[in-house]
């Protein structure tokens, strides 16, 4: 399969190296595609909200979506602001369904009970990255727990779910990414 196009992964401000490197690996893997680590937004002031003290995810998307290169296929920023839409306390990250651009906030996947750098930490930022962009290729949340795709409200549903995509979601990824070779 020839890869399907660019994808960017994002940081934020200060994003640590092996974060966004890691994040690159398994989108590279994952989805084919040839990544490149390129920021995009200096920062995501415009998207704060002062009652909620957080950042709207969606506001994000928009922004990322304009600043994209057109030949860029897809986008995926990392945050250290905590992000959230109007309906839930927090989101770990948004994307826009079938869209280019997806967000993650690293800062509630980090439990205080590993130090940043860890094992555990870095999985879930993977898994979560992974995750928005599979929006991106127009999955929905799947019902497989272990399944990438699986909507997460808590950690540990986070660290249950396995990093990749179940039997199902590969298949609807693959038809997915074979559509944009028309
Ligand atoms: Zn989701
Ligand atoms: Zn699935």
């Amino acid at each position: 399969m020839k890869p399907p196009g660019l994808i960017l992964v994002s940081p934020v401000g200060d994003i640590a190296d092996d974060i966004s490197g890691a994040v690159a690996d398994k989108v590279a893997e994952v989805f084919k595609a040839e990544v490149r680590i390129t920021p995009l937004l200096p920062d995501i002031a415009f998207a704060y909200d002062v009652d909620r003290n957080q950042y709207w995810s969606t506001r994000v998307l928009e922004e990322l979506e304009k600043n994209a290169p057109e030949h860029c296929l897809k986008v995926v920023a990392i945050t250290k602001k905590d992000l959230f839409i109007p309906i839930l306390t927090h989101v770990y990250g948004e994307a826009q369904l079938g869209g280019k651009a997806a967000v993650v906030s690293i800062t509630r996947l980090n439990t205080g009970l590993d130090a940043v750098g860890t094992a555990g930490f870095m999985d879930r930022i993977v898994k979560e990255a992974i995750h928005e962009l599979g929006h991106t290729f127009d999955l929905r949340h799947c019902d497989d727990p272990l399944c990438i795709m699986h909507y997460c409200r808590k950690i540990a549903d986070v660290d249950r779910k396995m990093n990749r995509f179940c039997r199902y979601c590969s298949i609807y990824l693959s038809d997915s990414i074979k559509a944009l070779e028309k």
